[in-house]
């Protein structure tokens, strides 16, 4: 990643939230009050009028981040509720990110036992969240890789489908309200993240939650295995960023409410580098195309991993039973079906047959049902975020985007709602902060969810060969 040269803290003209709001007009508030007062006049029968909000627009002091370079990073206050993070994935490390620049102290707790203990080989598509990084400290992402075309194809190779500035430019239509997608290795994002973090001694290695309990005015108690040891540790906040199998979901609402749901679906995934495929020269493999090819059946999708590979994610409809025996047989066996299933259009079998089986994974794919606000209730100073709280299928790429979203909002929240001087250890950081973040987070999140389940069903259906010039969820009905 390119160094970031300096520390962050939030800038004071915004609170650390990149926006700021309009005054309200006299106009505004006058009419306002006349609503109020013909409202109060039916006795609480008709509807009551919704107070005016200011626009919001972009902080001019900070461009809009809510961060300003710092020479020394900010030094924790203690009279903020103290978060214990539970995972340092994506949306774990986002948010002790959002905390430091804060002034919030936390500790960060991550069951494996360094940065690189597992194979974590795939790439992200930031999305929304190519700004919101900019709210985490990270302003530019050097491994990242830009895609300017997004084809769909026939397994014969006709194209059906073509998107992305390279064609809106060529066509003359506008592009300026058109975002940028950025394609990065998970492992190059959550670097970037610990680099912002000032390295590795930030987080707790090797810690797995074993469970935790809460005591009416002390905070709650934490238990962690480290080493084939138990081990104490306090906290007055905790957030369960621990992923789709969340140990804090489980404590907190059980296992059986909202169990996995299979999604009916495979994917198989496999990283190529280019050099291999050199001797091809294929304009799909220029490092800035995104493709995809499907029968209605299979579906392949193959983008940019960084400028030297490429990353393809082939998925097709499985029982669940046969779904978990082919990931459980490891890779030999997980490239032999892939490859069997895509004998179609050029580059596709060439990338599958290069790829080292080292770099291939397969996993069946799983989502839990939309948690409702009400079920947090009653979780007292304990919350989730990212795929803990709404795990979803891969198929819109958007969960990482998600979980670093959640991770910014729940930084801003608390550091309004927890402030020094607060009333937070009295009336409680689930009414100060976390009932406003949660209902947010879901609410953003819930269409996701639903989005991804579908693109699930469609893409490996009829309905993906329809011929038309749009992303293919643009016509899914
Ligand atoms: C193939 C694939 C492609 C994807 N593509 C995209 C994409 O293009 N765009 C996108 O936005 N999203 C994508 N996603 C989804 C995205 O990766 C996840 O949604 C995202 O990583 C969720 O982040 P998280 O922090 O919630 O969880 P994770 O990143 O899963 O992190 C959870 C962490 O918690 C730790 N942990 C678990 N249990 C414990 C415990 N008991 N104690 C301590 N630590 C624990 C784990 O070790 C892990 O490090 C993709 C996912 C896959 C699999």
């Amino acid at each position: 990643m390119e160094k970031e040269p300096l520390n962050w803290t939030i800038c004071q003209e915004c609170l650390g939230r990149g926006k700021k709001s309009r005054r309200i007009s006299k106009k505004t508030r006058l009419l306002y009050q006349i609503a109020l007062d013909e409202f109060e006049k039916t006795l609480g029968k008709g509807t009551a009028p919704l107070p005016p909000k200011g626009n919001l627009y972009s902080c001019p002091d900070c461009s809009g981040s809510g961060l300003l370079a710092t020479a020394n990073p900010p030094e924790a206050n203690e009279e903020y509720p103290h978060i214990a993070i539970i995972g340092g994935g994506i949306g774990g490390m986002a948010l002790a990110v959002a905390c430091l620049h804060r002034g919030i102290p936390f500790t960060l707790y991550e069951r494996d036992k360094d940065f690189n203990a597992r194979s974590q080989g795939y790439g992200l598509t930031l999305q929304q969240a190519s700004k919101a990084i900019q709210g985490l400290g990270i302003f530019s992402l050097k491994e990242g890789v830009i895609s300017t075309r997004h084809l769909v194809h026939t397994p014969e190779g006709k194209v059906i489908a073509e998107w992305g500035t390279r064609k809106w430019i060529q066509s003359d239509i506008k592009t300026s309200s058109k975002r940028t997608n950025v394609h990065i290795a998970r492992q190059s994002l959550r670097l970037a993240l610990l680099e912002q973090l000032g390295g590795n001694n930030k987080i707790q290695w090797g810690h797995q939650l074993l469970d935790f309990k809460e005591h009416d005015d002390e905070g709650i108690d934490l238990s962690f295995q480290v080493d084939g040891k138990i081990k104490k540790a306090k906290a007055d906040l905790v957030v369960g960023a621990d992923g789709i199998r969340s140990s804090v979901r489980r404590q907190l609402i059980g296992e059986n409410a909202t169990s996995l749901r299979y999604l009916g679906c495979i994917v198989i995934l496999g990283i190529c580098p280019l050099s291999a495929l050199q001797h091809l020269n294929n304009a799909l493999l220029d490092s800035a195309t995104i493709f995809q090819t499907a029968n209605g059946n299979e579906r392949i999708y193959i983008m940019p991993y960084s400028s030297g590979s490429v990353m393809w994610q082939l998925s097709f409809p499985m029982s669940e039973e046969e779904a978990k025996l082919l990931s459980n047989k490891g890779p030999g066996a997980l490239k032999e079906e892939a490859c069997r299933r895509t004998q179609w259009h050029a580059p596709i079998p060439q990338i599958l047959s290069s790829t080292d089986e080292n770099l291939i994974s397969g996993y069946p794919v799983y989502d839990r049902e939309l948690l409702k606000p009400e079920v947090l209730e009653k979780s007292g100073p304990v919350t989730l975020i990212g795929d803990a709280a709404h795990p979803m299928s891969p198929f819109k790429g958007q969960g990482a985007n998600q979980a670093l979203l959640d991770a910014l909002t729940l930084a801003r929240i608390i550091f309004k709602g927890c402030r020094p001087l607060s009333d937070w250890r009295k009336a409680g950081i689930r009414k100060n902060a976390l009932m406003e973040f949660e209902s947010e987070m879901l609410q953003r999140s819930a269409v996701k969810v639903q989005d991804s389940a579908e693109a699930a069903q469609f893409l490996h259906s009829e309905i993906v060969l329809h011929e038309s010039d749009a992303p293919r969820r643009w016509f899914k009905k």
